[in-house]
């Protein structure tokens, strides 16, 4: 029995699920798979996993799994069911990619769908679970799609050996044809029970004109406008990413300033200076060791996975939530004269951020009221769209945008978009303002545009390029990827191409070559997974990284190679100083701080040799720099680094240590935060393991005397694209132009530019 508070147990007996109890309990006990439908805040989430256990799931060594695209929401909801349940966290937990609370006792377990896809790989039948919910399955997510494909496959398996498994998907959307109508995935359709939400009518106002580009301009206007005219209620804006979010939220606050106590951090900030300077000369002084010159790296001594065993974290694949970080095609501009007027400190905003990546405690303000006499205004990506729901929302300010990357098929070459969103994700944002009373939605574009928005948008599997996927299917003995029932399946062109990549990283075994064939003939081909395939896939990073990790315990590399496939994989280290400042005051101190991180990263770059790794040096330089001075804030502010990102390298640094170590004991090497530069053997060493992760992504510089258009002078080739690429101003290389480089990416914004670039030797190239 669970022993709820007054206050909760009334607050559920609002909620529309609750009055659905007994129908969903009985569709569940009565067939294998259930669909859930119910829009945001209906109390899916929250709820479904309560009465579970009080039907008796989760009693004996069996517990409840539920998924989550978003780190965000595995962390909040296991948080606010334990509340909800009277129950502590070792009960109701959750285990996101980097950290966890799950205990012998958890009952309930929130993870992210991540997690749960690495599970399969260790227990195929998922024996731990007697019930598998699949939350936000609307959102499409790559991994929430194939999880469904292959819990399609582990239900029935489960219910032959006798221990059935229910499996749950719950949708914030009614569009699920693509579970329900797929007989590939579910012979048998499964029952679809839908929750009518009390859901109170929404006005929408439509904007008469579309605002050309400065659309955060617009939603600042918009926000003076309501709060200034409109009765109390809580403001939800919808924006496309972190940096747009921060920088309405600091003029929001400067119009209407909410003062509390302000705590005086002037003598913090000194002892970190000077902490700094000494982590610096402490980096710079360690002097590499000398060595001998353009040492080989041995490509066949890998390490390879014993048969049989498994890596305990590992979260497969990358996120890249809301496209996190790249903010180059962002216009933070101000258009209008709004900036002049009055700030107005007799009308006090509360304005919160929300965002995937902000630390939870930040997050979880939200939830609760704001100071009295205030009003709440949230400035929110699409986080808010549909795994949170924030109480008290009256008005919702929809920009209509939203940021994504887009990759070229072909090419590879991705680039951050900002695009309009679906209507059916606008309609999804205008619903948030209508939860607890009529509401109204500002829609900063005009109902033409509306109507040429896409009614739905593509599930993510679609948009992107699919080898980590491919290859923890083929670490799961799925062989022939074309005929696993994907909800949505992704072209046979994309897999084809994640399988050549992987057959080029010696990943899968090359399938005897028998003439030409047609693209469908090429996709039925068997190639199944090597042992090194096995050690890549037992790696949580992109199968590219994977190989370097798999090379690097050659000459005493690991460390460096750990830390650099950690950077590339976080991405993003540093802030991006390129934008357009806000106001005079802001333009000088960016134009102050470039000119200090651009000397960092001189510093970072290295001397003689070792400026041949370009950016990767700069790389380990900014990460080693970094763990000298403890990783502060301060100092990660002052020299233009991300703390986040910084955070999240030492964390994956840790993690892929414990990966390597278990994989091969005879290195056993220990996690030390803190690391040498590289000698000058090392770096040559480094500088091939990159390269073989990344042989297809080499280009030769055009020579000034090849040059026949101006369009390529400074320009590089690539193999696989018709047009220049470029290596950017701020890179490390910018000023020496090798003439063969290797690139971690080619991200397109003004121009095309190679992103992580190393010099290379001509020689290596095969
Ligand atoms: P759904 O999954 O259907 O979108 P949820 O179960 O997430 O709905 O939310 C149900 C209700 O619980 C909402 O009204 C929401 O405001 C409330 N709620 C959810 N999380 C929290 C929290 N951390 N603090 C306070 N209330 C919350
Ligand atoms: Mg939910």
């Amino acid at each position: 029995p669970v022993d709820r508070s007054p206050e909760i147990q009334e607050a559920r007996l609002k909620l529309p699920i609750l009055a659905e109890e007994q129908v969903i309990m009985e569709a569940i006990q009565e067939n294998p798979v259930v669909v859930l439908c119910g829009e945001t805040g209906s109390g899916k989430t929250t709820q479904v996993p309560q009465f579970l256990y009080e039907a008796g799931y989760g009693s004996e060594n069996d517990i409840i799994g539920i998924t989550e695209p978003r780190r965000v929401a595995a962390v909040t909801m296991s948080q606010r069911v334990a509340l909800e349940m009277n129950l502590p966290q070792n009960v109701v937990s959750y285990q996101i990619r980097y950290e966890g609370n799950v205990s012998p006792e958890t009952k309930i377990k929130f993870m992210t769908d991540g997690v749960l896809l690495k599970e399969i790989q260790k227990d195929f039948l998922l024996k731990r679970y007697r019930v598998i919910i699949i939350d936000e399955a609307h959102e499409r997510s790559v991994y929430t799609d194939i999880l469904i494909g292959l819990l399609s496959r582990i239900v029935p398996l489960r219910t032959k050996k006798g221990l059935p498994l229910k499996l749950i998907i719950m949708s914030a959307t009614l569009r699920i044809e693509d579970f329900t109508e797929n007989k590939k995935l579910f012979p048998i359709t499964p029952p679809v029970i839908k929750v009518d939400a009390r859901q109170f009518p929404v006005t929408v106002h439509f904007n008469k004109r579309t605002p050309l580009d400065d659309y955060v301009g617009e939603c600042f206007r918009k926000i003076c406008k309501i709060h200034r005219m409109l009765p109390s209620g809580g403001i939800l804006v919808f924006l496309t990413g972190q940096a747009e979010v921060h920088s309405l939220c600091r003029r929001l606050r400067k119009m209407f300033p909410y003062r509390s106590k302000q705590e005086p951090k002037v003598a913090a900030e000194k002892d970190e200076a000077v902490q700094e300077t000494e982590a610096l000369k402490a980096f710079k002084k360690s002097k590499p060791k000398k060595n001998m010159n353009l040492p080989k790296i041995n490509l066949d001594n890998y390490s390879a996975l014993p048969v049989d065993e498994g890596d305990e974290d590992r979260e497969a694949g990358v996120d890249d939530e809301e496209g996190e970080g790249s903010d180059f095609d962002l216009d933070l501009g101000d258009a209008g004269s709004d900036e002049d007027e009055e700030s107005d400190s007799s009308l006090p905003l509360f304005v919160l951020p929300l965002y995937s990546l902000l630390a939870p405690e930040k997050q979880a303000k939200v939830f609760r009221p704001p100071p009295s006499g205030t009003r709440l205004c949230v400035v929110a990506t699409n986080v808010a769209e549909t795994s949170l729901t924030i109480p008290g929302i009256k008005y919702v300010v929809d920009c209509g945008k939203v940021k994504k990357r887009f990759y070229d098929k072909v090419t590879g070459v991705s680039s951050f978009r900002v695009d309009w969103t679906s209507q059916a994700s606008a309609d999804q944002r205008a619903g948030r303002a209508g939860r607890t009373e009529p509401g109204h939605c500002y829609r900063l574009y005009s109902s033409a545009v509306f109507s040429d928005f896409e009614q739905f948008s593509q599930p993510e599997i679609t948009r992107r390029p699919v080898e980590d996927l491919v290859l923890q299917m083929k670490d799961l003995n799925i062989e022939k990827v074309v005929n696993f029932p994907f909800p949505t399946p992704p072209s046979t062109d994309t897999l084809i191409a994640a399988e050549e990549l992987l057959i080029a990283l010696g990943a899968l075994v090359e399938p005897l070559k028998t003439g030409r064939l047609t693209v469908m003939q090429k996709a039925k081909l068997s190639c199944p997974i090597t042992p090194l395939g096995r050690t890549m896939a037992s790696f949580p990073v992109a199968p590219r990284y994977a190989k370097m990790l798999a090379l690097g315990k050659q000459h005493d590399c690991l460390q460096y190679v750990i830390t650099i496939v950690a950077a590339m994989t976080v991405r993003e280290l540093f802030e991006e100083l390129d934008r357009p400042a806000l106001n005079d005051e802001e333009n000088v101190v960016l134009k102050g701080k470039k000119g200090r991180v651009l000397q960092m990263q001189k510093i970072w770059a290295g001397q003689g040799p070792a400026q041949k790794l370009g950016d990767l040096m700069v790389m380990l330089g900014a990460v080693g720099a970094c763990e000298y001075s403890g990783l502060t804030p301060t100092f990660c502010e002052r020299n233009g680094l991300r703390f986040k990102a910084m955070m999240e390298i030492r964390r994956l640094r840790g993690q892929l240590t414990t990966a390597v170590n278990s994989l091969c004991p005879d290195v056993s090497m220990f996690f030390n935060s803190k690391m040498q530069p590289p000698s000058e053997s090392q770096v040559n060493y480094l500088r091939q393991i990159v390269m073989s992760g990344l042989g297809d992504h080499i280009a030769r510089r055009i020579r000034p005397e090849e040059l026949l258009d101006d369009a390529w002078r400074n320009a590089y080739k690539t193999p696989l694209l018709e047009d220049p690429v470029f290596i950017h101003p701020n890179s490390s290389l910018f000023r020496q132009l090798p003439d063969f480089v290797v690139f971690q990416e080619i991200l397109e914004t003004t121009k095309m530019y190679m992103k992580g670039v190393s010099s290379i030797e001509p020689e290596w190239i095969p």
